[in-house]
């Protein structure tokens, strides 16, 4: 049922929590989990134009690094397999194509991300991934302390 779980992240603590639910299927499916981060590229191309946007960028790939390495670190700490994907573009379009090309069972994603308004139901990255997904969507709710 699950052999392939995405779980996407934009480098903030709450994919944490996400994490653990993907953990937890994942360990009893034997699934593969694919941990992904998107270079946020819609953000940078709204900067005026003599901004020093590789450097903005190199910054958001570098988060990328570490954040998707992080936990893919705990998850094989457990013995669950992992595949580590940075990429660029608008973040709920590349999660959809990642999930279509890599046959994603689940997706596993915060209520909220980085900037967590809590005000709306969800983020508008979840909203997009929830509304167009093929593959069912876990949201897990992110609490602001
Ligand atoms: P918004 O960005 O709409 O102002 P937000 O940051 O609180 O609000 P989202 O961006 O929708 O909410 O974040 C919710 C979840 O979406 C995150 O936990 C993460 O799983 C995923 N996500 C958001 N941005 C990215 C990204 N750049 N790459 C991968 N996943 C992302
Ligand atoms: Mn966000």
């Amino acid at each position: 049922m699950y052999d392939d779980i995405l779980v996407p992240t934009d480098g903030s603590e709450g994919v944490e929590e996400a994490l653990e639910h993907a953990r937890s299927i994942a360990g009893k499916y034997d699934a593969t989990v694919h941990v992904l981060y998107v270079v946020n590229t819609s953000t940078y191309s709204s900067l005026p134009a003599d901004s020093n946007w590789e450097s903005i960028v190199s910054a958001l790939e570098e988060e990328g690094e570490r954040s998707t390495s992080e936990l893919a670190q705990r998850l094989e700490d457990d013995g669950i397999e992992v595949e580590r994907e940075v990429r660029d573009g608008v973040p709920h379009k590349e999660i959809l194509e990642y999930s279509d090309e890599e046959d994603i069972d689940l997706v596993v994603m915060g209520t909220h991300g980085k900037t967590g308004i809590d005000r709306l139901l969800l983020g508008s990255v979840t909203e997009k991934v929830v509304r167009k997904s093929e593959a069912p969507v876990l949201t897990v709710r992110m609490v602001e302390e």
